[in-house]
């Protein structure tokens, strides 16, 4: 399976190549139509440990790494709760799915632990010597996953950009505390958007440059070494269904999943590709509702005002993984091209009427202000005993606009992408509390009321101290990253 730019087919680099670069130099992001064609043997994989199927997922959709069951060991091994790494919970007449028992409390765990072997594995095999640089921008989880995952790992070093007051005090302070030899943490005055631009053109601006031998990559999942063990789940989820005798091998499931770049939801329509039957795959958006008008009409319009709400983490105008979806959908990486330069240049786009019934067939959509998905923590706390998050809270609350359309019996699986306890104030607050001052006071006042247990990591933040305080306008990340790259030790 070969990799190509979403603008240039001709652009066609190996899957090592393509983890390592992150982006294609024409602004592209990396894709495999072979995808389309995948001959994939998912029905034996549902008898396998979730390590066993992530080696075989991965080494289908990243043929050119050796030893990927090594890989995928040193990335996971211990780090999460446990081995399975992503339960399914079986809730009310629903499943969830917990990508949130990582080391960070995030689903970006399940990527974002195993992403930096791949890199490693990738310098290897490519004959790199010089330092890998990562530069991610993040709404609030990436980063710390990403700060975590790379941390001390040879060969690499992280920068991490968050837009300055625009992720929780708790990811914050995840942030700001992170330890590490190779890692730097800066702040940016303003919205996400701001800063994932910030650092698609500092991409953009330093191919080709030389910067001391060292190279620039991506942990954002418009690497796709961050989406390909997102697909791993799905199958998981789908195997689990099967042990539980919900259903047969064969029958339907639906996905709904809470997004804000796209990539999780992209992952289970890869996973699709791949054979396994995944029935709709429902796109949950929170105020930042551009994905749910682009998949009602075929308009995708970033010109519309930015609510900062209770799930950050899908506050998000600009949907990057959206145009390998694109790409897939049409093989027309000219029409793609087009689209995107549209969206640079007037902020907005249209498909045609062809290409949006293709995205119709596969994908519903829905979405939710933070005054419903306050309520829904409230309603299924109260009904089911479950504590979910704003975000999980989101697609709980788009499931059921689903399911009351849905007139088929397959289950409806909600993916749960991060813990409560990342966010107690929102939480608190949708269970009738008020809300103690400090977030970490907090975090005790959610476990008190609830007797669900606070996850290790971020019972430990608050004793921890702060390492990282620079805060930098966001003309000056390019700057900043040439600063520090420069620089022999951080
Ligand atoms: C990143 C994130 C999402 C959205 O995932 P995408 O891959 O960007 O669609 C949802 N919830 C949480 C908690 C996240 O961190």
């Amino acid at each position: 399976m070969n990799y190509q730019s979403t603008r240039n087919r001709c652009w066609t680099v190996s899957s090592t190549r393509a983890v390592l670069e992150g982006i294609a130099p024409d602004g592209g992001l990396y894709i495999s139509r072979d995808l389309l064609q995948a001959d994939f043997d998912w029905r034996s994989l549902l008898e396998e440990d979730t390590f066993t199927m992530s080696r075989r997922i991965l080494s289908a959709l990243l043929p050119d790494f050796d030893d990927m069951g090594e890989l995928v060991q040193r990335g996971y091994a211990g780090k999460f709760e446990s081995d399975e790494l992503t339960p399914l919970v079986k809730v009310g007449d629903r499943y969830v799915l917990e990508l949130f028992h990582g080391p960070t409390s995030a689903f970006k765990d399940v990527a974002l632990s195993i992403l930096p072997q791949l890199i490693t594995a990738a310098r290897q095999s490519e004959g790199v010597s010089g330092d890998t640089v990562i530069l991610t921008a993040t709404s609030g989880d990436t980063g710390k996953a990403a700060l975590e995952g790379f941390r001390d790992v040879p060969g690499t070093r992280i920068i991490v950009f968050y837009p300055e007051g625009g992720v929780s005090a708790v990811q914050q302070a995840q942030m700001v505390t992170q330890e590490g030899r190779n890692v730097c943490v800066c702040a940016v005055r303003g919205n996400f958007d701001d800063a994932q631009t910030g650092v698609k053109n500092i991409f953009a601006q330093c191919a080709g440059m030389d910067l001391g031998g060292a190279r620039l990559s991506s942990a954002n999942s418009i690497n796709i070494g961050r989406l390909a063990p997102q697909v791993v789940y799905y199958f998981k989820a789908y195997a689990d269904l099967v042990h539980a005798g919900r259903i047969r091998v064969g029958d339907k499931v639906h996905f709904v999943v809470p997004t804000g770049n796209f990539g999780d939801i992209l992952a289970g329509y890869f996973a699709k590709l791949l054979g396994l039957p995944v029935g709709r795959l429902v796109c949950a958006s929170n105020a930042n509702d551009v994905l749910t008008e682009f998949i009602s009409t075929g308009r995708y319009n970033k010109c519309r005002p930015f609510y900062k709400t209770i799930s950050p983490s899908m506050d998000i105008l600009v949907s990057s993984n959206l145009e390998r979806l694109l790409y897939l959908l049409c093989g027309d990486e000219k029409y793609v091209a087009s689209l995107m330069e549209q969206l640079a240049a007037t902020g907005s786009y249209q498909i045609h009427d062809e290409m949006l019934a293709k995205l119709q067939a596969l994908f519903s959509c829905g979405c939710c202000n933070d005054e419903t998905a306050e309520k829904t923590i409230g309603k299924v706390w109260a009904k089911e005993h479950y504590l979910c998050d704003p975000h999980t809270a989101v697609a709980w609350t788009v499931a059921d606009q689903f399911m009351a359309q849905q007139t088929d019996k397959a289950p409806v699986v909600v993916l749960s992408t991060a813990s409560p306890y990342k966010f107690p104030a929102a939480v608190l607050q949708a269970l009738g509390r008020k809300p103690d001052e400090n977030e970490f006071a907090m975090m005790e006042q959610l476990r008190r009321a609830t007797g669900v247990s606070v996850p290790k990591g971020l019972a430990q933040l608050q004793n921890k101290s702060v390492l990282h305080r620079d805060v930098i306008d966001r003309e000056d990340m390019l700057s900043y990253v040439l600063k520090k790259v420069g620089e022999a030790q951080w």
